[in-house]
């Protein structure tokens, strides 16, 4: 089985359907209340678990019944929870998300635990990072800990994957240490200071991130798909053309497919369509954690395109 560690957020999600969006100051009542595991280093453990990986987590969730209920389903999704760390002074992360009749939405996250794990919590759970083929990050937990992990990951020769959201600043040190970043186009526009809105326009700031250091790098385009970049080959891999109902957590499946794939021992164009298709599959299903697709379902995908859209 590919061997992956994510180091990363864990989330339990509040969400309120409700007629229409509270203006401020406003209470809006009559809504039904939905309780959803998220946190995009979650999300990507469990989408990396369900097509077929060994998966191993670091983060760190509260001493309280959400960080409990998040423990338990990740180990019982079958994932090692070893590397999960419980902080006593702050709250498990929660998202509160209210959603309006025709899908809109406003959000307020508190990061909460996942702020307190630091290098001396983490380090403990190194040997994980050494016996991982691919170690996954994004930015939701601080950036000390995001440059530990992938430091320890190219002290032992394990590649690394780093999903720069939510975006911030990554100096050239960091990009230096990642092996395949995969910014969407709004992280990519962050991190370049340059306009991406185009295939061309993505190129040129792939090759602004590949100077900064970066080893390849992955531009997810939506439905445009993927723009795969190193220093000698440009590859667009389009998305898989589906009805797309909730792109909530495609960013995730791609995340956590990519990784497997690469862990597997694929190249990038084997492990992008395996991605484009984990994220595609998601996109057809409502909700975060739960949309992320089984293994069968993703092959099954596959082959019921024959080999399209590569
Ligand atoms: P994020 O969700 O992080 O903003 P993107 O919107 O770029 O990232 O989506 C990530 C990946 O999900 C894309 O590269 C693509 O493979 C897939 N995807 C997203 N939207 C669609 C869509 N409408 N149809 C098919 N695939 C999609």
């Amino acid at each position: 089985m590919p061997r992956l560690c994510v180091i990363g957020s864990a989330n339990v999600d509040y969400t309120v359907g409700l007629p229409r969006l509270p203006s401020p100051g406003e209470t809006v009542s009559g809504g039904m209340l939905l309780v959803n595991l998220g946190g995009k280093g979650a999300n990507q453990a469990v989408a990396a678990r369900r097509l077929g990986g060994e998966v191993r987590m670091i983060g760190c969730v509260g001493n309280d019944a959400d960080g409990r209920r998040i423990r338990e389903s990740l180990a019982a999704a079958g994932i090692d929870v070893a590397g999960l760390c419980t902080s006593a002074e702050a709250a498990t992360g929660t998202a509160i998300i209210m959603v309006d009749a025709q899908g809109r939405n406003q959000i307020a996250v508190a990061p909460g635990a996942n702020h307190r794990l630091t290098v001396e919590m983490a380090a403990p759970h190194a040997e994980s990072i050494a016996w991982a083929e691919v170690v996954a990050c994004q930015l939701e937990t601080p950036l000390p800990v995001v440059r530990w992990a992938l430091g320890e990951a190219r002290r032992h020769g394990v590649t690394t994957v780093l999903n720069p959201a939510p975006v911030q600043p990554l100096d050239e040190a960091l990009l230096a240490l990642v092996d395949y970043l995969t910014p969407n186009e709004h992280e990519a526009a962050r991190l370049t200071g340059l306009p991406v809105d185009s295939l061309e326009s993505a190129r040129v700031a792939a090759e602004r991130l590949l100077a900064s250091g970066a080893g390849h790098v992955c531009v997810t385009l939506g439905e445009r798909g993927v723009l795969a970049c190193d220093g000698d080959t440009v590859v667009h891999f389009p998305a898989f053309p589906v009805e797309a109902v909730d792109t909530t957590a495609a960013g995730d499946a791609f995340n956590g497919a990519l990784a497997v794939g690469l862990a597997a021992g694929g190249t990038l164009e084997q492990a992008i369509p395996l991605a484009n298709a984990a994220a595609a599959l998601t996109c057809m299903k409502r909700g975060a954690q739960d949309s992320l697709p089984q293994r069968a379902e993703v092959e099954a995908f596959l082959r019921s395109l024959g080999g399209r859209g590569r």
